[in-house]
Protein backbone atom coordinates (compact mmCIF):
# COMPACT_ATOMS: atom_id res chain seq x y z
CA UNK A 1 0.00 0.00 0.00
CA UNK A 2 1.00 2.55 -0.40
CA UNK A 3 3.66 4.68 -2.93
CA UNK A 4 0.80 7.15 -2.80
CA UNK A 5 0.79 7.18 0.69
CA UNK A 6 4.34 7.17 0.84
CA UNK A 7 4.91 10.31 -1.35
CA UNK A 8 1.81 11.75 0.21
CA UNK A 9 3.42 11.62 3.80
CA UNK A 10 6.94 12.94 2.52
CA UNK A 11 5.59 15.78 0.43
CA UNK A 12 3.84 16.39 3.95
CA UNK A 13 0.80 17.82 1.68
CA UNK A 14 -2.94 17.37 3.32
CA UNK A 15 -5.23 14.44 1.89
CA UNK A 16 -6.92 15.82 -1.34
CA UNK A 17 -10.11 14.41 -2.39
CA UNK A 18 -9.41 12.38 -6.01
CA UNK A 19 -11.48 11.42 -8.57
CA UNK A 20 -11.57 8.54 -9.82
CA UNK A 21 -12.35 8.00 -14.08
CA UNK A 22 -12.82 4.37 -15.24
CA UNK A 23 -12.28 4.47 -18.93
CA UNK A 24 -13.78 1.90 -21.22
CA UNK A 25 -14.82 2.69 -24.68
CA UNK A 26 -13.67 6.42 -24.39
CA UNK A 27 -10.13 6.11 -25.00
CA UNK A 28 -9.60 10.43 -25.68
CA UNK A 29 -9.29 13.33 -23.38
CA UNK A 30 -10.82 15.91 -25.34
CA UNK A 31 -14.96 15.90 -25.20
CA UNK A 32 -14.70 12.84 -22.90
CA UNK A 33 -18.22 13.51 -20.14
CA UNK A 34 -17.10 11.22 -17.51
CA UNK A 35 -13.48 12.99 -17.69
CA UNK A 36 -14.89 16.74 -17.87
CA UNK A 37 -17.09 16.14 -14.79
CA UNK A 38 -14.18 14.72 -13.11
CA UNK A 39 -11.92 17.55 -13.58
CA UNK A 40 -14.33 20.23 -13.65
CA UNK A 41 -14.81 20.97 -9.46
CA UNK A 42 -11.89 21.98 -7.38
CA UNK A 43 -8.69 22.65 -9.45
CA UNK A 44 -6.92 20.75 -6.23
CA UNK A 45 -8.87 17.97 -6.36
CA UNK A 46 -6.65 14.92 -7.75
CA UNK A 47 -7.63 12.98 -10.90
CA UNK A 48 -7.01 9.02 -11.29
CA UNK A 49 -7.66 7.44 -14.64
CA UNK A 50 -8.40 3.46 -14.49
CA UNK A 51 -8.57 1.00 -17.64
CA UNK A 52 -9.03 -2.63 -16.62
CA UNK A 53 -8.04 -5.38 -18.91
CA UNK A 54 -10.23 -7.94 -18.83
CA UNK A 55 -9.35 -10.93 -20.95
CA UNK A 56 -12.20 -13.36 -19.69
CA UNK A 57 -14.99 -9.98 -20.70
CA UNK A 58 -12.70 -9.97 -23.93
CA UNK A 59 -13.45 -13.90 -24.20
CA UNK A 60 -16.98 -13.98 -23.68
CA UNK A 61 -17.73 -11.36 -25.84
CA UNK A 62 -15.53 -12.53 -28.64
CA UNK A 63 -13.35 -9.20 -28.98
CA UNK A 64 -11.25 -9.75 -31.95
CA UNK A 65 -7.23 -9.84 -31.47
CA UNK A 66 -6.74 -7.04 -33.98
CA UNK A 67 -8.94 -4.70 -31.64
CA UNK A 68 -7.67 -5.68 -28.39
CA UNK A 69 -3.94 -4.28 -30.02
CA UNK A 70 -5.72 -1.19 -31.48
CA UNK A 71 -7.18 -1.06 -27.54
CA UNK A 72 -3.37 -1.83 -26.08
CA UNK A 73 -1.81 1.36 -28.05
CA UNK A 74 -4.36 3.68 -27.85
CA UNK A 75 -4.39 3.42 -23.86
CA UNK A 76 -0.28 4.01 -24.78
CA UNK A 77 -1.64 7.47 -26.33
CA UNK A 78 -4.06 8.37 -23.55
CA UNK A 79 -1.91 7.59 -21.11
CA UNK A 80 1.02 9.63 -22.25
CA UNK A 81 -2.05 13.09 -22.80
CA UNK A 82 -3.40 12.35 -19.11
CA UNK A 83 0.18 12.53 -17.72
CA UNK A 84 0.75 15.65 -19.35
CA UNK A 85 -2.03 17.16 -17.24
CA UNK A 86 -0.96 15.15 -14.21
CA UNK A 87 -3.59 12.47 -14.48
CA UNK A 88 -1.81 8.65 -14.00
CA UNK A 89 -3.64 6.55 -15.79
CA UNK A 90 -3.52 2.93 -13.58
CA UNK A 91 -3.97 -0.65 -15.38
CA UNK A 92 -5.57 -3.60 -13.46
CA UNK A 93 -6.81 -6.73 -14.60
CA UNK A 94 -9.95 -8.34 -13.74
CA UNK A 95 -9.99 -12.20 -15.24
CA UNK A 96 -13.33 -12.15 -15.07
CA UNK A 97 -16.77 -9.75 -15.57
CA UNK A 98 -17.41 -10.68 -12.10
CA UNK A 99 -13.71 -9.35 -10.07
CA UNK A 100 -14.66 -5.73 -12.20
CA UNK A 101 -16.35 -4.41 -8.62
CA UNK A 102 -13.45 -6.38 -6.23
CA UNK A 103 -10.76 -4.93 -8.36
CA UNK A 104 -11.80 -1.57 -9.06
CA UNK A 105 -12.98 -1.06 -5.29
CA UNK A 106 -9.25 -2.31 -3.66
CA UNK A 107 -7.99 0.39 -6.15
CA UNK A 108 -10.70 2.83 -4.96
CA UNK A 109 -9.56 2.15 -1.55
CA UNK A 110 -5.82 2.16 -2.10
CA UNK A 111 -5.98 5.62 -3.64
CA UNK A 112 -7.93 7.19 -1.40
CA UNK A 113 -11.04 8.24 -4.22
CA UNK A 114 -14.06 9.74 -3.18
CA UNK A 115 -15.85 9.83 -6.26
CA UNK A 116 -15.65 7.59 -9.65
CA UNK A 117 -16.83 9.06 -12.91
CA UNK A 118 -17.46 6.51 -16.02
CA UNK A 119 -19.61 7.00 -19.26
CA UNK A 120 -22.08 4.07 -19.88
CA UNK A 121 -21.93 1.14 -21.54
CA UNK A 122 -25.53 -0.09 -22.75
CA UNK A 123 -25.09 -3.85 -23.33
CA UNK A 124 -26.27 -6.13 -20.94
CA UNK A 125 -23.86 -7.25 -19.67
CA UNK A 126 -21.62 -4.25 -19.16
CA UNK A 127 -25.23 -2.22 -17.81
CA UNK A 128 -25.17 -5.69 -15.39
CA UNK A 129 -21.41 -4.84 -14.48
CA UNK A 130 -21.76 -0.98 -13.66
CA UNK A 131 -24.57 -1.75 -11.88
CA UNK A 132 -22.29 -4.04 -9.27
CA UNK A 133 -19.43 -1.73 -9.01
CA UNK A 134 -21.89 0.68 -8.53
CA UNK A 135 -23.67 -1.19 -5.29
CA UNK A 136 -20.21 -1.80 -4.80
CA UNK A 137 -18.77 1.23 -4.24
CA UNK A 138 -22.31 2.52 -2.85
CA UNK A 139 -20.78 0.11 0.11
CA UNK A 140 -17.80 1.97 0.37
CA UNK A 141 -18.98 5.42 0.47
CA UNK A 142 -17.50 6.08 -2.66
CA UNK A 143 -20.04 8.22 -5.67
CA UNK A 144 -20.42 6.87 -8.63
CA UNK A 145 -21.50 9.68 -11.51
CA UNK A 146 -22.47 7.21 -14.77
CA UNK A 147 -22.37 9.57 -18.03
CA UNK A 148 -23.95 8.97 -22.07
CA UNK A 149 -21.15 9.83 -23.81
CA UNK A 150 -21.67 7.06 -26.33
CA UNK A 151 -23.96 8.69 -28.38
CA UNK A 152 -24.72 12.05 -29.11
CA UNK A 153 -28.49 11.59 -27.86
CA UNK A 154 -28.76 8.82 -24.55
CA UNK A 155 -30.87 5.60 -25.12
CA UNK A 156 -34.08 5.95 -24.16
CA UNK A 157 -34.23 10.21 -25.04
CA UNK A 158 -35.86 9.65 -28.38
CA UNK A 159 -39.11 8.31 -28.38
CA UNK A 160 -42.33 8.22 -29.87
CA UNK A 161 -45.38 10.22 -29.44
CA UNK A 162 -46.67 7.62 -27.11
CA UNK A 163 -43.64 7.13 -25.71
CA UNK A 164 -42.00 3.78 -27.11
CA UNK A 165 -39.13 2.95 -28.28
CA UNK A 166 -38.51 3.74 -32.51
CA UNK A 167 -38.01 0.09 -34.33
CA UNK A 168 -37.71 1.60 -37.79
CA UNK A 169 -34.81 3.85 -38.57
CA UNK A 170 -36.46 6.66 -40.51
CA UNK A 171 -39.11 8.10 -37.99
CA UNK A 172 -36.40 7.55 -35.12
CA UNK A 173 -34.39 10.35 -37.38
CA UNK A 174 -36.68 12.49 -37.67
CA UNK A 175 -37.51 12.41 -34.24
CA UNK A 176 -33.37 11.96 -33.43
CA UNK A 177 -33.36 15.41 -35.00
CA UNK A 178 -35.89 17.41 -33.28
CA UNK A 179 -34.47 15.94 -29.98
CA UNK A 180 -31.45 17.35 -30.67
CA UNK A 181 -32.67 20.37 -31.66
CA UNK A 182 -34.42 20.77 -28.46
CA UNK A 183 -31.06 19.86 -26.49
CA UNK A 184 -29.76 23.07 -28.07
CA UNK A 185 -27.64 21.26 -30.57
CA UNK A 186 -24.11 19.83 -30.60
CA UNK A 187 -21.34 20.76 -28.18
CA UNK A 188 -17.92 19.25 -27.62
CA UNK A 189 -16.68 19.37 -24.81
CA UNK A 190 -12.64 21.08 -24.06
CA UNK A 191 -9.59 18.53 -22.89
CA UNK A 192 -9.08 18.93 -19.03
CA UNK A 193 -6.61 21.74 -17.57
CA UNK A 194 -3.49 20.42 -16.00
CA UNK A 195 -4.60 18.73 -12.55
CA UNK A 196 -2.96 19.42 -9.59
CA UNK A 197 0.10 16.52 -8.77
CA UNK A 198 -0.79 13.41 -7.36
CA UNK A 199 2.45 11.81 -6.66
CA UNK A 200 1.34 8.33 -8.64
CA UNK A 201 2.64 6.92 -10.83
CA UNK A 202 0.97 5.32 -14.26
CA UNK A 203 1.01 1.85 -15.50
CA UNK A 204 2.94 0.14 -17.59
CA UNK A 205 0.42 -0.35 -20.96
CA UNK A 206 1.40 -4.31 -21.66
CA UNK A 207 2.48 -5.08 -25.37
CA UNK A 208 -0.38 -7.28 -25.30
CA UNK A 209 -2.56 -9.86 -23.55
CA UNK A 210 -1.66 -13.43 -23.47
CA UNK A 211 -4.37 -15.60 -25.54
CA UNK A 212 -4.60 -12.09 -27.88
CA UNK A 213 -1.85 -11.89 -30.20
CA UNK A 214 -3.31 -9.57 -33.69
CA UNK A 215 -3.09 -11.18 -37.27
CA UNK A 216 -3.58 -7.65 -38.30
CA UNK A 217 -0.23 -5.38 -38.99
CA UNK A 218 -0.74 -2.59 -36.65
CA UNK A 219 0.64 0.37 -39.05
CA UNK A 220 -2.70 -0.26 -40.75
CA UNK A 221 -4.67 1.41 -37.58
CA UNK A 222 -2.51 4.19 -36.55
CA UNK A 223 -3.85 4.54 -32.02
CA UNK A 224 -5.22 7.40 -30.35
CA UNK A 225 -7.45 10.08 -30.83
CA UNK A 226 -4.97 12.58 -32.30
CA UNK A 227 -4.69 10.24 -35.06
CA UNK A 228 -8.65 9.68 -35.01
CA UNK A 229 -9.01 13.47 -35.09
CA UNK A 230 -6.63 13.78 -37.85
CA UNK A 231 -8.65 10.93 -40.17
CA UNK A 232 -11.77 13.16 -39.45
CA UNK A 233 -10.15 16.50 -40.45
CA UNK A 234 -9.18 15.03 -43.84
CA UNK A 235 -12.19 13.08 -44.47
CA UNK A 236 -13.76 16.16 -43.49
CA UNK A 237 -12.04 18.33 -46.41
CA UNK A 238 -11.75 16.23 -49.05
CA UNK A 239 -14.03 13.34 -49.11
CA UNK A 240 -17.68 14.43 -47.42
CA UNK A 241 -18.84 15.91 -50.06
CA UNK A 242 -18.57 12.96 -52.44
CA UNK A 243 -19.49 10.94 -49.77
CA UNK A 244 -22.79 9.92 -51.00
CA UNK A 245 -21.96 8.93 -54.88
CA UNK A 246 -18.47 7.16 -53.76
CA UNK A 247 -19.82 5.32 -50.26
CA UNK A 248 -20.80 2.17 -51.80
CA UNK A 249 -18.05 1.34 -54.05
CA UNK A 250 -15.39 -0.52 -52.09
CA UNK A 251 -12.57 0.48 -54.29
CA UNK A 252 -12.60 3.56 -53.94
CA UNK A 253 -11.51 5.29 -50.86
CA UNK A 254 -14.88 6.88 -50.32
CA UNK A 255 -15.63 6.51 -46.72
CA UNK A 256 -14.32 8.10 -43.25
CA UNK A 257 -12.96 4.48 -42.27
CA UNK A 258 -13.42 5.95 -38.81
CA UNK A 259 -15.13 2.90 -37.50
CA UNK A 260 -12.25 1.23 -34.79
CA UNK A 261 -11.59 4.42 -33.58
CA UNK A 262 -15.87 5.29 -32.73
CA UNK A 263 -15.41 2.22 -30.96
CA UNK A 264 -12.61 2.00 -28.78
CA UNK A 265 -13.65 6.24 -28.28
CA UNK A 266 -10.79 7.44 -29.52
CA UNK A 267 -13.11 9.79 -31.32
CA UNK A 268 -16.79 10.82 -30.12
CA UNK A 269 -19.75 10.72 -31.94
CA UNK A 270 -20.02 14.26 -31.27
CA UNK A 271 -16.86 15.37 -32.14
CA UNK A 272 -18.28 13.69 -35.78
CA UNK A 273 -21.39 14.90 -36.14
CA UNK A 274 -19.80 18.36 -35.69
CA UNK A 275 -16.92 17.94 -38.15
CA UNK A 276 -20.40 17.17 -40.58
CA UNK A 277 -22.41 20.12 -39.43
CA UNK A 278 -19.48 22.59 -39.98
CA UNK A 279 -19.21 21.32 -43.47
CA UNK A 280 -22.43 21.91 -44.18
CA UNK A 281 -23.52 25.36 -43.20
CA UNK A 282 -24.78 23.60 -40.30
CA UNK A 283 -26.83 22.32 -41.60
CA UNK A 284 -28.05 18.33 -40.50
CA UNK A 285 -30.84 17.08 -43.03
CA UNK A 286 -30.57 19.62 -45.91
CA UNK A 287 -27.79 21.01 -47.60
CA UNK A 288 -24.86 18.69 -49.22
CA UNK A 289 -25.64 15.48 -49.96
CA UNK A 290 -22.34 14.21 -49.07
CA UNK A 291 -22.93 15.34 -45.15
CA UNK A 292 -25.94 14.89 -45.18
CA UNK A 293 -25.66 10.85 -45.68
CA UNK A 294 -22.76 10.72 -43.70
CA UNK A 295 -25.12 12.37 -40.83
CA UNK A 296 -27.92 9.82 -41.66
CA UNK A 297 -24.63 6.71 -40.96
CA UNK A 298 -23.83 8.49 -37.52
CA UNK A 299 -27.44 8.13 -36.82
CA UNK A 300 -27.24 4.39 -37.69
CA UNK A 301 -25.05 4.27 -34.95
CA UNK A 302 -27.31 5.82 -32.92
CA UNK A 303 -30.34 4.05 -33.51
CA UNK A 304 -28.86 0.55 -33.44
CA UNK A 305 -27.64 1.42 -30.08
CA UNK A 306 -30.51 2.36 -28.82
CA UNK A 307 -31.90 -0.54 -29.87
CA UNK A 308 -29.62 -2.40 -27.46
CA UNK A 309 -30.32 -0.27 -24.62
CA UNK A 310 -34.41 -0.70 -25.32
CA UNK A 311 -34.26 -4.81 -26.62
CA UNK A 312 -32.02 -6.18 -24.07
CA UNK A 313 -32.38 -9.80 -25.72
CA UNK A 314 -30.67 -8.56 -28.81
CA UNK A 315 -27.23 -8.87 -26.81
CA UNK A 316 -27.98 -12.29 -25.81
CA UNK A 317 -28.15 -13.98 -29.33
CA UNK A 318 -31.92 -13.11 -29.90
CA UNK A 319 -33.62 -12.20 -33.14
CA UNK A 320 -35.25 -9.21 -32.85
CA UNK A 321 -38.07 -10.47 -34.03
CA UNK A 322 -39.00 -13.37 -31.85
CA UNK A 323 -40.84 -15.39 -34.44
CA UNK A 324 -37.35 -15.64 -36.69
CA UNK A 325 -35.67 -17.87 -34.01
CA UNK A 326 -37.94 -20.81 -35.62
CA UNK A 327 -36.47 -20.42 -38.73
CA UNK A 328 -34.02 -23.61 -39.02
CA UNK A 329 -31.40 -22.83 -40.57
CA UNK A 330 -28.96 -24.66 -42.10
CA UNK A 331 -25.45 -26.47 -40.46
CA UNK A 332 -22.82 -26.81 -42.76
CA UNK A 333 -19.39 -26.45 -40.98
CA UNK A 334 -17.88 -27.11 -44.55
CA UNK A 335 -19.62 -24.01 -46.25
CA UNK A 336 -19.31 -21.52 -43.09
CA UNK A 337 -15.52 -22.26 -43.42
CA UNK A 338 -15.19 -21.60 -47.30
CA UNK A 339 -17.34 -18.15 -46.34
CA UNK A 340 -14.92 -17.59 -43.46
CA UNK A 341 -11.58 -18.10 -46.01
CA UNK A 342 -12.98 -15.99 -48.46
CA UNK A 343 -13.59 -19.49 -50.63
CA UNK A 344 -16.53 -19.33 -51.63
CA UNK A 345 -16.36 -18.95 -55.37
CA UNK A 346 -18.31 -15.80 -55.35
CA UNK A 347 -15.34 -13.22 -56.17
CA UNK A 348 -16.65 -10.44 -54.78
CA UNK A 349 -18.07 -12.35 -51.48
CA UNK A 350 -14.11 -13.61 -51.08
CA UNK A 351 -12.44 -10.94 -51.64
CA UNK A 352 -14.69 -9.03 -48.83
CA UNK A 353 -13.60 -11.82 -46.41
CA UNK A 354 -10.15 -11.58 -47.38
CA UNK A 355 -10.10 -7.74 -46.67
CA UNK A 356 -11.71 -8.64 -42.94
CA UNK A 357 -9.31 -11.57 -42.54
CA UNK A 358 -6.22 -9.47 -43.49
CA UNK A 359 -7.33 -6.09 -42.57
CA UNK A 360 -9.55 -6.29 -39.50
CA UNK A 361 -12.10 -4.45 -41.53
CA UNK A 362 -14.91 -4.37 -44.21
CA UNK A 363 -16.46 -1.78 -46.32
CA UNK A 364 -20.46 -0.95 -45.67
CA UNK A 365 -21.52 -2.53 -48.72
CA UNK A 366 -19.46 -6.09 -48.30
CA UNK A 367 -20.81 -6.48 -45.11
CA UNK A 368 -23.92 -6.07 -46.53
CA UNK A 369 -23.42 -8.56 -48.96
CA UNK A 370 -21.43 -11.30 -47.10
CA UNK A 371 -24.12 -10.82 -44.79
CA UNK A 372 -26.90 -11.55 -47.34
CA UNK A 373 -25.01 -14.38 -48.50
CA UNK A 374 -24.00 -16.32 -45.46
CA UNK A 375 -27.91 -16.10 -44.26
CA UNK A 376 -29.53 -16.39 -47.68
CA UNK A 377 -27.62 -17.91 -50.30
CA UNK A 378 -26.02 -20.60 -47.81
CA UNK A 379 -28.62 -20.08 -45.19
CA UNK A 380 -26.50 -20.38 -42.54
CA UNK A 381 -27.35 -18.67 -38.60
CA UNK A 382 -27.02 -15.12 -38.73
CA UNK A 383 -25.27 -15.63 -35.16
CA UNK A 384 -22.31 -17.60 -36.72
CA UNK A 385 -21.70 -14.80 -39.12
CA UNK A 386 -22.36 -12.04 -35.96
CA UNK A 387 -19.58 -13.58 -34.06
CA UNK A 388 -16.86 -14.25 -36.45
CA UNK A 389 -17.10 -10.92 -37.73
CA UNK A 390 -16.46 -9.46 -33.30
CA UNK A 391 -13.88 -12.05 -33.82
CA UNK A 392 -11.92 -10.78 -36.36
CA UNK A 393 -13.28 -7.08 -37.04
CA UNK A 394 -10.88 -4.36 -35.40
CA UNK A 395 -14.32 -1.86 -35.48
CA UNK A 396 -16.18 -4.83 -33.33
CA UNK A 397 -19.36 -3.08 -31.94
CA UNK A 398 -22.05 -5.35 -30.38
CA UNK A 399 -25.28 -2.91 -31.76
CA UNK A 400 -24.01 -1.94 -35.68
CA UNK A 401 -23.05 -5.46 -35.84
CA UNK A 402 -25.98 -6.99 -34.63
CA UNK A 403 -27.53 -4.31 -36.72
CA UNK A 404 -26.42 -4.94 -39.54
CA UNK A 405 -26.41 -8.95 -38.62
CA UNK A 406 -30.23 -9.07 -38.41
CA UNK A 407 -30.96 -6.72 -41.09
CA UNK A 408 -29.44 -8.66 -43.35
CA UNK A 409 -30.97 -12.10 -42.38
CA UNK A 410 -34.44 -10.02 -42.12
CA UNK A 411 -34.71 -10.86 -38.46
CA UNK A 412 -34.04 -7.75 -37.18
CA UNK A 413 -35.48 -4.01 -36.41
CA UNK A 414 -36.51 -2.29 -40.24
CA UNK A 415 -34.85 -5.06 -41.49
CA UNK A 416 -34.17 -5.66 -45.45
CA UNK A 417 -37.16 -7.74 -46.22
CA UNK A 418 -36.66 -11.54 -46.90
CA UNK A 419 -37.61 -11.70 -50.38
CA UNK A 420 -35.35 -8.68 -50.99
CA UNK A 421 -32.53 -11.25 -51.44
CA UNK A 422 -29.17 -9.55 -52.97
CA UNK A 423 -27.29 -11.53 -56.18
CA UNK A 424 -23.75 -11.39 -55.05
CA UNK A 425 -22.51 -11.32 -58.28
CA UNK A 426 -25.15 -8.89 -59.58
CA UNK A 427 -23.81 -6.77 -56.90
CA UNK A 428 -19.87 -7.36 -57.59
CA UNK A 429 -20.70 -5.89 -61.17
CA UNK A 430 -22.96 -2.64 -59.98
CA UNK A 431 -20.64 -1.81 -57.02
CA UNK A 432 -17.27 -3.13 -58.25
CA UNK A 433 -17.57 -2.69 -62.08
CA UNK A 434 -14.38 -2.97 -63.00
CA UNK A 435 -13.32 -5.52 -60.49
CA UNK A 436 -10.81 -3.09 -59.09
CA UNK A 437 -11.61 -4.16 -55.67
CA UNK A 438 -11.53 -8.00 -56.53
CA UNK A 439 -8.27 -7.88 -58.22
CA UNK A 440 -6.80 -6.49 -55.09
CA UNK A 441 -8.02 -9.28 -52.47
CA UNK A 442 -8.16 -11.91 -54.85
CA UNK A 443 -5.08 -11.23 -56.70
CA UNK A 444 -5.80 -15.11 -58.95
CA UNK A 445 -8.47 -13.32 -60.91
CA UNK A 446 -6.82 -9.98 -61.56
CA UNK A 447 -5.91 -10.96 -64.83
CA UNK A 448 -9.51 -11.53 -65.75
CA UNK A 449 -11.30 -8.93 -68.00
CA UNK A 450 -14.02 -6.61 -66.25
CA UNK A 451 -17.14 -9.12 -67.28
CA UNK A 452 -15.27 -12.51 -66.47
CA UNK A 453 -13.64 -11.24 -63.07
CA UNK A 454 -17.88 -11.42 -61.47
CA UNK A 455 -17.91 -15.03 -62.45
CA UNK A 456 -14.94 -16.70 -64.10
CA UNK A 457 -16.99 -19.71 -66.27
CA UNK A 458 -15.88 -23.47 -64.73
CA UNK A 459 -12.46 -24.03 -67.35
CA UNK A 460 -11.13 -20.64 -66.25
CA UNK A 461 -11.85 -21.00 -62.34
CA UNK A 462 -9.92 -24.59 -62.79
CA UNK A 463 -6.92 -22.80 -64.47
CA UNK A 464 -6.75 -20.41 -61.77
CA UNK A 465 -7.10 -22.43 -58.93
CA UNK A 466 -9.78 -20.50 -57.59
CA UNK A 467 -12.97 -22.38 -56.51
CA UNK A 468 -16.36 -23.54 -58.26
CA UNK A 469 -19.18 -21.57 -56.51
CA UNK A 470 -20.76 -23.71 -53.43
CA UNK A 471 -24.45 -22.77 -53.60
CA UNK A 472 -26.59 -21.83 -56.49
CA UNK A 473 -28.52 -18.62 -56.03
CA UNK A 474 -31.56 -19.50 -57.86
CA UNK A 475 -32.06 -22.40 -55.85
CA UNK A 476 -31.13 -20.88 -52.07
CA UNK A 477 -33.15 -17.59 -53.04
CA UNK A 478 -36.06 -20.42 -53.06
CA UNK A 479 -35.41 -22.22 -50.22
CA UNK A 480 -35.42 -18.78 -47.82
CA UNK A 481 -38.62 -17.75 -49.71
CA UNK A 482 -40.07 -21.02 -48.30
CA UNK A 483 -38.64 -20.67 -44.93
CA UNK A 484 -40.25 -17.21 -44.62
CA UNK A 485 -43.53 -18.16 -46.07
CA UNK A 486 -43.71 -21.18 -43.92
CA UNK A 487 -43.41 -18.57 -40.80
CA UNK A 488 -45.73 -16.64 -41.94
CA UNK A 489 -48.12 -19.20 -42.32
CA UNK A 490 -47.40 -20.60 -38.78
CA UNK A 491 -48.49 -17.03 -37.08
CA UNK A 492 -51.96 -18.01 -36.15
CA UNK A 493 -53.10 -14.83 -35.04
CA UNK A 494 -52.74 -11.50 -37.29
CA UNK A 495 -50.20 -9.54 -36.35
CA UNK A 496 -51.74 -6.23 -34.77
CA UNK A 497 -50.48 -3.25 -36.49
CA UNK A 498 -47.25 -1.80 -35.52
CA UNK A 499 -48.06 1.07 -33.55
CA UNK A 500 -44.14 2.42 -32.41
CA UNK A 501 -44.16 4.24 -34.92
CA UNK A 502 -45.21 8.07 -34.93
C1 LIG B 1 -23.31 -7.24 -41.21
C2 LIG B 1 -22.80 -5.90 -40.71
C3 LIG B 1 -21.98 -5.85 -39.60
C4 LIG B 1 -21.50 -4.61 -39.12
N1 LIG B 1 -20.69 -4.59 -38.01
C5 LIG B 1 -20.27 -3.40 -37.52
C6 LIG B 1 -19.45 -3.34 -36.36
O1 LIG B 1 -19.15 -4.35 -35.71
N2 LIG B 1 -19.00 -2.12 -35.95
C7 LIG B 1 -19.33 -0.96 -36.60
O2 LIG B 1 -18.90 0.13 -36.20
N3 LIG B 1 -20.13 -0.99 -37.69
C8 LIG B 1 -20.59 -2.16 -38.17
N4 LIG B 1 -21.38 -2.18 -39.29
C9 LIG B 1 -21.82 -0.90 -39.88
C10 LIG B 1 -20.91 -0.36 -41.00
O3 LIG B 1 -20.62 -1.35 -41.93
C11 LIG B 1 -19.59 0.22 -40.47
O4 LIG B 1 -19.86 1.11 -39.41
C12 LIG B 1 -18.88 1.00 -41.57
O5 LIG B 1 -18.58 0.16 -42.65
C13 LIG B 1 -17.60 1.59 -41.01
O6 LIG B 1 -16.87 2.23 -42.01
P1 LIG B 1 -16.63 3.78 -41.96
O7 LIG B 1 -16.13 4.17 -40.63
O8 LIG B 1 -15.81 4.13 -43.14
O9 LIG B 1 -18.10 4.34 -42.12
P2 LIG B 1 -18.67 5.69 -42.73
O10 LIG B 1 -19.43 5.33 -43.95
O11 LIG B 1 -17.65 6.73 -42.85
O12 LIG B 1 -19.74 6.10 -41.63
C14 LIG B 1 -19.37 6.86 -40.46
C15 LIG B 1 -19.75 6.11 -39.21
O13 LIG B 1 -21.16 5.92 -39.16
C16 LIG B 1 -21.43 4.67 -38.55
N5 LIG B 1 -22.11 3.80 -39.52
C17 LIG B 1 -21.96 3.79 -40.86
N6 LIG B 1 -22.76 2.86 -41.41
C18 LIG B 1 -23.42 2.28 -40.39
C19 LIG B 1 -24.39 1.25 -40.31
N7 LIG B 1 -24.87 0.65 -41.41
N8 LIG B 1 -24.83 0.88 -39.10
C20 LIG B 1 -24.38 1.49 -37.99
N9 LIG B 1 -23.47 2.47 -38.00
C21 LIG B 1 -23.00 2.87 -39.18
C22 LIG B 1 -20.11 4.07 -38.16
O14 LIG B 1 -19.84 4.39 -36.82
C23 LIG B 1 -19.15 4.73 -39.12
O15 LIG B 1 -17.83 4.77 -38.63
C24 LIG B 1 -21.88 -3.41 -39.78
C25 LIG B 1 -22.71 -3.48 -40.91
C26 LIG B 1 -23.16 -4.70 -41.37
C27 LIG B 1 -24.05 -4.74 -42.58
Amino acid sequence: MSTYRTLWNLSGSPPVPRNLVWFRSDLRIADNSALHAATSPAPDAGVLGVFVISPGEWTAHDVAPARVDLILRSLRVLSGDLAARNIPLLIVTAHTPRDVPKVLGELAQRYRVSALYFNREYEVNEARRDHLVCTAFAGLGIDCTPFDDRVVLAPGSVRTLDDRPYTVFTPFKKRWFAVLSDHGGVRVLRAPKDQSPTGVMPSEIPASVEGFLSPVDPSLWPAGEHEAIKRLRRFAASRLDRYKSDRDHPAIDGTSVLSPYLACGAVSPRQCLLAALQANDGLIDSGGPGPVQWISELVWREFYTHIVQAFPRVCKHRAFKPETDRIAWRESPRDFDAWCRGDTGVPIVDAAMRQLNTTGWMHNRLRMIVAMYLTKDLFIDWRMGERYFMRNLVDGYLASNNGGWQWSASTGTDAAPYFRIFNPVSQGRTYDAQGLFIRRFVPELAGLDDDAIHDPPSLVRARLGYSGVIADHASARARVMKAFKALNAEARVPRAPDRTQS
